[in-house]
């Protein structure tokens, strides 16, 4: 039985009876089936089918948004953007892709030879509770562009978005078996990615989730893409505009309750600067909005599950042992972890070096450009990093040092659908969004003419 808890008010929501393994088989292969049709369907049919998706989550957006906040404790304002954000998605690839995937000549000294972009067949989404509708969205639908069929196996907290997400599907007029979600727990995924007809395998998640997923993908000599955990280092220079450097890094943490993978969690500051901008940091972190997650006014409400606040209190325990000082927050009750701010944390302490998934900020002070590249670059993750500085020379210098997958310049590292998004090192591999994306799973043929 897979349960839905408000972590809110702790109460059961909804509860999901599991699909048996004759059930997931029946829908492999109803998958397999849909896929011989859908990958020869003219581009422009699934591009309308596309754009209807955008439609019925537009008319559906309160509904599915007040889902995903009873069931996760996402703030509703940050709930109803996220689906904006999945709407934003379709209306992108309906209109690019058939530009990303058009056969593209390249001159040899053949009569003809070009490459095509092909379709794989039945693509397995393990996804994460964190962003419920956008990460799955985001492999979806330029998987289905791209003439695949889709399985979803959400986290199982969150069973009631990944039935809305099916349900979208079927109401903008999908054929049976495109897109079809799994009610089951994560110990059938090894036998679904065994499947013959199962031809890929994208995972975001976790690094354990990640590693158990690619060990049974290449097992199998199948192709997989992992989007994981990060610790994202967010870098203020003497030089930065201060209070926009402030707000950006506040949101880059906060936002989803600190529950990103790519929130900034590491704030490094230059020592000419540390006092002042600690001193403006608290006073908004104060400020911020925390409550209910369903009034429209709350910024910061309860983490998505009582053990995973358990979990980053033992991690604040173990970092204060190692020598951190909180100087904001710190407390947390069920669900609900305080907004905390630790100073003093030094490379080697656990909230340095671990992905810490909540509202807390560690924060660190460098001396030289070249201490900030090599503190940031210290992580074994490597999602992206955001460097706050107004000597763009300065900033161009150091792109290429960094050996994370992004670089945002007095900015939040963020997912764009115009933009690659993926990770380095212990972050993953492969790319999801904009031409990249959905090339990720696809057959690129080669063809020969003389
Ligand atoms: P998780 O525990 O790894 O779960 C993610 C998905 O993997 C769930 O569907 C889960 O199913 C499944 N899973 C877990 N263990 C598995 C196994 N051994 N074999 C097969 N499937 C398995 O992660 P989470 O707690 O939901 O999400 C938080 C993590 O995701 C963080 O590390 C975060 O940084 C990362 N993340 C990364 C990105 C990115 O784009 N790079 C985006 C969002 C989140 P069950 O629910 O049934 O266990």
């Amino acid at each position: 039985m897979l349960k839905s808890i408000n972590p809110y008010t702790q109460e059961t929501i909804l509860t999901f009876e599991e699909e048996t393994t004759n059930d997931v088989e029946k829908k492999i292969k109803k998958a397999h089936k849909a896929y011989l049709d859908w990958r020869f369907m003219s581009f422009e049919r699934r591009k309308n089918l596309i754009l209807e998706c955008a439609e019925v989550l537009k008319k559906n957006k309160n509904l599915y948004a007040k889902a995903i906040t009873l069931e996760m404790g996402k703030p509703i304002s940050q709930a109803i953007a996220e689906i904006d954000k999945c709407i934003l998605l379709c209306n992108f690839y309906a209109e690019q892709a058939a530009d990303f995937l058009a056969p593209k000549e390249i001159e040899t000294e053949a009569y003809s030879s070009f490459i095509r972009y092909e379709p794989l067949g039945v693509v397995l989404g393990v996804m994460p509770w964190n962003y419920p509708f956008w990460q799955v969205f985001r492999l979806a639908i330029p998987a289905i562009l791209a003439g695949n069929t889709v399985l979803l196996k959400h986290a199982s907290s969150v069973m009631q978005s990944a039935e809305n997400i099916a349900d979208s599907f079927t109401e903008a007029g999908f054929p049976e078996g495109v897109f079809q979600n799994l009610i089951i727990n994560n110990d059938k995924v090894e036998a679904i990615i065994r499947n013959p007809n199962v031809k890929a395998v994208s995972l975001t998640g976790s690094k354990p989730a990640g590693s158990a997923v690619a060990s049974v993908a290449a097992q199998e000599i199948k192709k997989s893409v992992l989007e994981l955990g990060g610790s994202n280092a967010l870098v203020v220079f003497e030089d930065a505009e201060i209070d926009k450097a402030v707000d950006i890094c506040i949101q880059a943490r906060f936002q989803n309750t600190g529950q990103s993978c790519i929130a900034g969690k590491r704030l490094l500051l230059h020592e000419r600067i540390y006092d002042i901008f600690l001193e403006k940091l608290l006073t908004k972190v104060y400020e911020l909005k925390v409550g209910d997650p369903l009034d429209e006014e709350t910024y910061i409400s309860v983490m998505a599950k009582e053990e995973l606040a358990e979990e980053l209190e033992n991690q604040l325990k173990k970092g204060v042992e190692e020598g951190a000082k909180v100087i904001l927050g710190g407390k947390r009750k069920a669900a609900f972890f305080e907004p905390t701010i630790v100073i003093n944390v030094t490379p080697e302490n656990t909230l340095f070096t671990e992905e810490t998934f909540g509202p807390l900020l560690a924060v660190t002070s460098f001396k030289t450009d070249m201490e900030a590249i090599d503190l940031v670059n210290s992580s074994e993750y490597g999602l992206g990093v955001s460097i706050f500085t107004q000597d763009a020379e300065r900033a161009k210098a150091m792109i290429p040092q960094f050996e994370d997958a992004a670089v945002f310049i007095n900015a939040m590292v963020k997912s764009d659908p115009r933009l690659p998004f993926g990770g380095t090192k212990a972050s993953g591999y492969g790319r999801e969004l904009s031409a990249q994306g959905i090339r990720e799973f696809v057959n690129i043929k080669t063809v020969y003419v003389n």
